[in-house]
């Protein structure tokens, strides 16, 4: 019987999902730029490994201050948001008044989160 196109897909995805669990990443890729569609940034760099591909690293600039992060150490804006609502329900809640220094789609340094967390939460 012929593999279809699907069956063929999901081996290899399959195949490809065993790579990337059982590699050890030697040899890493320099800085490219990430799209999320062609010739669309999604605003950051990551890092390949250059045997199976997976994302090794990412380098983000802080929404606040502009310092740049690798290693995954920042806080999504999201989290930043779900804190403050935590603190203080009605943050944000108001669209017509909406506080635009929070983005839930940025990311933040440990420093600015916890900052920003603070100031907005009184
Ligand atoms: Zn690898
Ligand atoms: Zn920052």
């Amino acid at each position: 019987m012929t593999e279809t196109i699907i069956e063929m897909k999901d081996r290899h995805a399959d195949e490809i999902g065993q790579l990337q669990t059982s590699c050890k990443h030697p040899e890493e890729s320099e800085w490219l730029e990430h799209h999320w569609a062609i010739c669309h940034s999604s605003g950051f760099s990551i890092k390949e490994c250059a045997i199976c591909g997976k994302e090794v690293d990412r380098r983000e600039g802080c929404h606040k201050c502009g310092k740049e992060m690798t290693g995954y150490d920042w806080v999504e804006g999201w989290d930043v948001l779900k804190e403050i609502r935590d603190k203080k329900p009605d943050y944000n809640r108001d669209m017509m008044n909406i506080d635009f220094d929070i983005l839930a789609n940025a990311m933040y340094c440990n420093q600015c989160s916890e900052k920003l967390i603070q100031e907005k939460s009184q």
